[in-house]
C-alpha cells in the first residue's frame, strides 16, 4: 500500500500524532560532557523474570500474566467464551469479580478472564516496550530483518539482564503480536512502573555519519525523561561505535524531542505516558535500513551489546544523578514518522 510504504520510508516509530504542524521551540539544554559509566553491581542470583504470584486475592488494578494453558475470554464474568489469549501475554486488569478479572487485551478489547488462568505480575521498576509486532512489522532491513523481531530480541535480553541484576523489568509485548499504543501505556501504568523505554530501529537516514545515528526521544516537559534519553544515548553510541560499520543517520542525531501541533509530545507512547505521569523514552538504537547495520544486527553479540547498553543506562538512571549527553535541537519535521499503533486491523494473540 502506498501509505504504508510512504510512512515506512520516513521512520519506524508508530507516531499516532495529534494533527497539525510539527514541533518547534527549544529548551533542551546545552550538550553535556560524557561521564564514565558507573560501576555496576554484581549480578544477583535472581530469576530472570519478575515473580508471578498465584491468583489468590487479587486487588485491582494490576497486571496479569497469562499462564501456560493460555486463557479463555468472555464478555462478562462467568460468561461464555468469546476468544482466547496465548501463554505469556501480559494484560492490565481493572476489576475482579467472582474469580474473574476484567482485562484489556492488546487490541484494546475489554474482556473477562478466569483469574486462575494467570498470575499477578510483581511490580516492575522498568517496562521495556518492543516497538511494533504482528502485522505491523515496523522497518524492514534490506535483506528482510524485521524491526519488530529485532526490537523484541533487544528488549527481552535487556529485561532478562535487568531482572537478574535486581531491577524488576517487564515487557509490553512478550512475543510476536499486535499491541496498540494505548494498551502499551495502560499496561505500564497498571504495573506502577517508574520508567518505560520504547525500543525501535530506524529507517530513512539523512546520510552517512562517522558515528552511529542513534536517536533518543524524550518527553519534552520531563527533566527525568530527558536525563534517561541522554543516558541511553551516552551508553548506546560508544557501544555501537566499537563496531567497524559505515554508519548512517540524521543530521540532528542525538537525544531530542519532537512536538506535535498541539504542543504535546508527537509520539503517542511519550505523550500518553506523560499523561499518566510515567517517565518514558523512545529510542531508535540504530538504522536497520542501512545494509551494513542490518548485517551486524543479525549477530547475537551485537543485539546483546545494544541490550547491555540499555541496562547500563537504566542502572545509571536509577543509581546516579548523571545527566546524560548528546542533547541536540531537532530540525523541524513535517513528514509522518510512521503509521500504526492503533487498533485498526489488530488481531489479539490467541
Ligand atoms: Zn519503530
Amino acid at each position: 500500500m502506498i501509505l504504508v510504504s510512504l510512512v515506512l520510508s520516513v521512520g519506524c516509530a508508530s507516531a499516532e500524532p495529534a494533527p497539525g504542524p510539527s514541533g518547534r521551540s527549544p529548551s533542551a539544554g546545552p550538550p553535556t560532557t560524557a561521564s564514565p559509566p558507573a560501576a555496576s553491581p554484581e549480578p544477583a542470583p535472581s530469576p530472570t523474570e519478575i515473580a508471578v504470584d498465584p491468583p489468590g486475592a487479587l486487588v485491582a488494578p494490576g497486571v496479569l500474566k497469562i499462564g501456560p494453558e493460555g486463557t479463555l475470554l468472555a464478555a462478562a464474568a462467568g460468561g461464555s467464551p468469546t476468544g482466547r489469549l496465548r501463554e505469556g501475554v501480559l494484560v492490565p486488569f481493572s476489576a475482579v469479580q467472582d474469580g474473574w478479572a476484567k482485562i484489556t487485551t492488546p487490541c484494546e478489547l475489554t474482556r473477562w478472564m478466569p483469574v486462575a488462568s494467570g498470575g499477578r505480575l510483581g511490580r516492575p521498576a522498568v517496562v521495556l516496550d518492543p516497538g511494533h509486532g504482528g502485522n505491523e512489522p515496523g522497518a524492514t532491513g534490506p535483506t528482510g530483518l524485521l524491526e519488530k523481531d529485532l526490537n523484541l530480541n533487544v528488549a527481552a535480553r535487556a529485561a532478562g539482564l535487568l531482572n537478574a541484576r535486581g531491577v524488576p523489568t517487564a515487557l509490553t509485548r512478550t512475543s510476536d503480536y499486535r499491541a496498540s499504543l494505548p494498551f502499551r501505556v495502560m499496561l505500564a501504568g497498571s504495573s506502577s512502573a517508574e520508567l518505560m523505554i520504547s525500543i525501535h530501529h530506524n529507517a530513512d537516514p539523512d546520510g552517512p555519519r562517522p558515528t552511529p545515528g542513534t536517536e533518543t526521544f524524550y518527553q519534552y516537559r520531563s527533566p527525568e525523561s530527558k536525563r534517561l534519553a541522554g543516558l541511553i544515548y551516552e551508553e548506546v553510541v560508544p557501544a555501537l561505535a566499537a563496531l567497524d560499520v559505515p554508519w548512517v543517520g540524521d543530521t540532528d542525531a542525538g537525544a531530542k524531542w519532537r512536538l506535535g501541533s498541539s504542543g504535546a509530545d508527537y509520539y503517542g507512547i511519550l505523550r500518553r505516558s506523560a499523561g499518566n505521569g510515567l517517565t518514558a523514552v523512545l529510542a531508535e538504537l540504530s538504522f536497520l535500513s542501512n545494509p551494513a547495520e542490518e548485517q551486524v544486527l543479525r549477530r547475537d553479540d551485537v543485539v546483546q551489546l545494544e541490550a547491555e547498553a540499555i541496562v547500563r543506562a537504566v542502572e545509571r538512571y536509577l543509581g546516579t544523578e548523571d545527566a546524560g549527553s548528546g542533547f541536540t535541537t531537532p530540525y523541524p519535521r513535517t513528514a509522518p514518522a510512521g503509521s500504526g499503533g492503533g487498533t485498526r486491523g489488530c488481531v489479539d494473540p490467541a
